[in-house]
């Protein structure tokens, strides 16, 4: 064998063992074993031979003897790496080691281990859920008249109140134990989202008390206390909850606080006890204005050592429960959100409570910040999600229909390229905010995932915003004018309520995405940062040469793998199915090496100048984001039997991840500041040159575009959970209902339009067109009566409100007489 063969076959093989993750022993030993090659086949003489063992050995002996790699190697390197770590408050610990990861790790390190996403099995409604679902949900929606709610009354009704105390709407995530209904994350979800289809109003006031607040934080940390008393009395609705962190300083920096309570001793009923004096100002705070009961976060400071240790003054952040009606808390205002659930602002002064109201007792006195990130999920993996994928349930439905009723230029206005390029959006957008909420709906239900939870809260309210930006242009004036038949504008309206709360978007691509997602999914930075924090200097450096040497093996390993995947086209990689979505999990797996690579790559050169570098780490964010969302929607096809119709929506999907992860590597490339390290991370991610996902294509957009306005499997499924109220009593049945008698008469109906355009049918109004129609034979008699239905439906679904001056004035206090529109009809002289 001639020494150049056997140079490219050792190549190989050091490659290949890289990319299989050979210990650094067995790399050790067949670099050795090569170099003996080489001096057998008289490619390295005896002098090269020893040189080589000069290097060779210390180098090998270094590497892999534990304790004098330790001593030589690792200390230095130890002792450096724990000056430079920034210094954290507890605060800043808190959040990042609070929470779980899942799945999205996965996708973090490089190399997913698929079988652990394809032996998910998604949560399923028990029977009790479901019931809810049929009846009390579809209850509740049938009592609310958003109209009514949002322009008249700015309130729910009372009665639509009372049914949600009674049927304990506000109690899903207490447990049955409780006397709660003990829902499970993706149940609690399917009922948020019903409701949000029916009324934004109702779907918040439900939202919040199952979601981050005083029923969630008794439930995870109270006393046995806190339980017994609270928990009952949440349960029936005796208590409404509302939860105060946010004011009027503080908003995303909500640990910064300025809101104190002051230990303080105070005589109560003739009996000494210690209490805490508060001051706070507390601002947007949801049902704060019905509110009988305030989970109230504020900085907890003991100047006098009352709780026993005088060197401890300041405790920090508490959350305690604080009764609406004590002395001193001004409550009741309310701002107006563009919606017309309850919000508004807190006031405190000089308000005294017992030490018993903190939430979990005197030892959870300071713990309020972990306890809030912990909770976090419920809010932002949960609730907002079901809100966001509500608006894509409701806005596919309904623009689907709507795009083929309405007709302009001759044409259902869903036909032309233009206003497919929407609606192509909107149904690919809605399967992947379908796909994304019920995997992380069970994520959460396994697990409290704070990484994908806020990824979730950022991607999927965006995907909201666009799909309501997408449907408001195709329904043109239809959803501008306000009113009853209106089903768009509410959203429209409240749509930056979504956007703000848990955690504002801008925020939480930018800062907590990837600033959290780095550290917690990668395998080894956290193991690392804890070494160098431990108290003990040994253990520390034990575990730290083993997560340092561990994580140098992992940036090799995934520069070696990106390459290798993307030099061969991606035919290495694996796909945990076989069929249509094969190349998208393999082009996924590829990608996933090039973000493990990047990332460490990133963290190595800026260090914790990258936190500061928002538009570069919320880049790599979204990779970590859309890698996520792209694996779920093959997750949720492959589980849903893979039907062609759904292969259209899960393609769209897939190739616009595909698209949005090529863009954010490409961006980050271009944009790292330093630029011959920005090339080397753009050839291992991208060795032929950019990332070519450039998105769905026309024809892929057109084929998504055709199926919104049909009744496919995916509608099917979409009708199942939305509420949708009888025609004229519920604006989206109306539509709905128009849309379905048209897909009856069809293609007849087309036909027959285009037969009375050419002249060939001929008449005086639709009557006598439909009779020469039937007698040319152009349709028959049964077409002809369906059409007969289908106009009077037409016509009403395009129909937008309008009011006498007076009603609108008075906000509806002075009833509305309607004016009655009717198609025009030529003035003809009497024969
Ligand atoms: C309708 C409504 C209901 C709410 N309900 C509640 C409730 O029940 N309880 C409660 O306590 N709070 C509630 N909030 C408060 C909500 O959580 C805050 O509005 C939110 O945290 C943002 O704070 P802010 O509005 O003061 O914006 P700011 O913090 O002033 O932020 C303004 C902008 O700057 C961006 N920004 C800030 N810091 C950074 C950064 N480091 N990097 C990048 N961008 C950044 C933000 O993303 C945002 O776009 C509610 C708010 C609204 C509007």
């Amino acid at each position: 064998m001639s020494n150049v063969l056997f140079a490219a076959l050792s190549a190989l093989v050091l490659i290949g063992l890289v990319y299989r993750a050979a210990s650094l022993f067995t790399f050790t030993a067949v670099v050795g074993l090569v170099a003996l090659g080489f001096y057998g086949l008289g490619g390295l003489g005896q002098t090269g031979l020893v040189v080589f063992a000069a290097i060779y050995v210390p180098v090998a002996l270094l590497l892999n003897v534990a304790g004098l790699r330790r001593a030589v190697l690792s200390a230095p390197i130890f002792k450096a790496f724990s000056k430079a770590l920034p210094a954290m408050s507890q605060t800043e610990k808190d959040a990042l080691e609070a929470g779980d990861t899942w799945w999205e790790a996965e996708m973090f390190g490089g190399k997913p281990e698929w079988s652990k996403l394809m032996n998910v099995k998604f949560t399923e409604l028990t029977a009790d859920e479901k019931s809810f679902l049929e009846n009390e949900t579809e209850q509740l929606c049938k009592m609310v008249d958003d109209w009514k709610v949002s322009f008249e009354l700015k309130d729910l009704p009372e009665e639509v109140w009372n049914f949600m105390r009674k049927n304990k709407f506000f109690a899903m995530l207490i447990s049955k134990e409780h006397g709660g209904l003990g829902f499970s994350p993706y149940a609690q979800s399917c009922v948020v989202a019903k409701i949000a289809t029916r009324s934004l109003t109702a779907s918040v006031t439900v939202m919040v008390p199952n979601s981050l607040g005083p029923g969630e934080l008794i439930m995870h940390y109270g006393t046995d206390e806190q339980k017994k008393y609270w928990l009952p009395r949440l349960v029936d609705g005796t208590e409404i909850p509302c939860f105060g962190l946010t004011g009027p300083e503080v908003g995303s920096d909500a640990s910064a606080i300025p809101d104190t309570g002051v230990v303080v001793k105070r005589k109560v009923n003739g009996k000494e006890e210690l209490g805490i004096m508060l001051n706070f100002s507390k601002r947007y705070i949801t049902l704060a204005p019905v509110a009988t009961v305030v989970g109230l976060a504020f900085k907890l400071k003991d100047p006098n050592g009352l709780l026993g240790d005088p060197n401890k003054t300041e405790y920090g952040i508490t959350c305690a429960l604080l009764e609406a009606n004590t002395p001193g808390v001004e409550i009741g205002r309310r701002h107006y959100p563009g919606a017309a659930f309850m919000n508004g602002p807190i006031f405190g002064k000089d308000v005294y409570i017992p030490l018993t109201s903190i939430i979990g007792g005197r030892e959870m006195a300071g713990k309020g910040w972990r306890m809030l990130v912990e909770c976090l999920s419920a809010g932002r993996g949960i609730s907002l999600p079901a809100l966001s994928a509500a608006s894509g349930w409701g806005m596919y439905l309904a623009t689907g229909a709507y795009a083929r009723i309405r007709r302009q230029f001759k044409l259902p206005i869903g036909k032309f390229e233009g206003v497919q390029e929407a609606t192509g959006k909107i149904a690919g957008l809605t399967y992947k905010l379908e796909a994304s909420r019920i995997l992380t709906a069970t994520a959460c239900a396994e697990c409290a995932p704070s990484v994908i939870t806020a990824m979730m809260k950022f991607h999927m309210t965006e995907m909201m915003r666009e799909i309501i930006l997408r449907s408001m242009d195709v329904h043109g004036g239809r959803t501008v004018i306000l009113g009853p038949r209106n089903y768009l504008g509410q959203a429209y309206q409240a749509m930056p309520v979504a956007i703000t709360v848990e955690g504002a978007n801008i925020m939480t691509r930018n800062l907590i995405v990837f600033g959290q997602g780095a550290i917690r999914c990668h395998p080894w930075v956290l193991k690392e940062m804890q070494a160098a924090q431990n108290p003990n200097k040994a253990e520390g450096l034990r575990d730290f040469d083993k997560a340092f040497f561990g994580h140098l093996g992992h940036i090799v390993n995934r520069a070696i793998r990106a390459l290798v995947l993307g030099l061969t086209g991606n035919r290495l990689a694996k796909s945990p199915v076989s069929g249509e979505m094969a190349p998208y999990a393999k082009a996924i797996e590829r990608r996933s090496a090039a973000l493990a690579f990047t990332a460490d790559v990133a963290m190595g050169v800026l260090g914790g100048e990258l936190k500061r570098r928002e538009r570069l780490s919320a880049r790599l964010g979204d990779v970590l984001s859309h890698l996520y969302m792209a694996s779920a929607v093959i997750k949720y096809y492959e589980t849903n039997g893979r039907s062609a119709e759904e292969l259209v929506h899960a393609k769209w999907a897939l190739e616009d991840s595909l698209a949005e992860i090529d863009k954010a590597l490409n961006e980050f490339n271009r944009n790292f500041p330093n630029k011959a390290v920005g090339r080397l991370l753009s050839f291992v991610a991208f060795p032929f040159g950019m990332g070519k996902c450039k998105g769905p294509s026309d024809s892929l957009n057109a084929d998504a575009a055709e199926l919104l306005m049909t009744r496919n499997v995916f509608a099917e499924r979409l009708l199942d959970k939305v509420f949708v109220g009888e025609g004229s009593s519920d604006p989206t049945g109306r539509i709905l209902e128009a849309a379905d008698k048209l897909l009856s008469i069809e293609p007849g109906y087309s036909n027959f339009l285009k037969a009375v355009s050419s002249g060939k049918v001929v008449g005086d109004g639709l009557e006598a067109q439909l009779k020469d129609a039937v007698e040319k034979r152009v349709i028959d008699a049964a077409l002809a009566q369906g059409i007969r239905e289908f106009e009077p439906m037409r016509f009403d679904a395009i129909l937008t409100d309008d009011f006498s001056k007076e009603y609108l004035a008075s906000a509806g206090a002075i009833p509305d007489v309607k004016m009655n529109v009717k198609p025009v009809v030529e003035y003809r002289e009497a024969a």
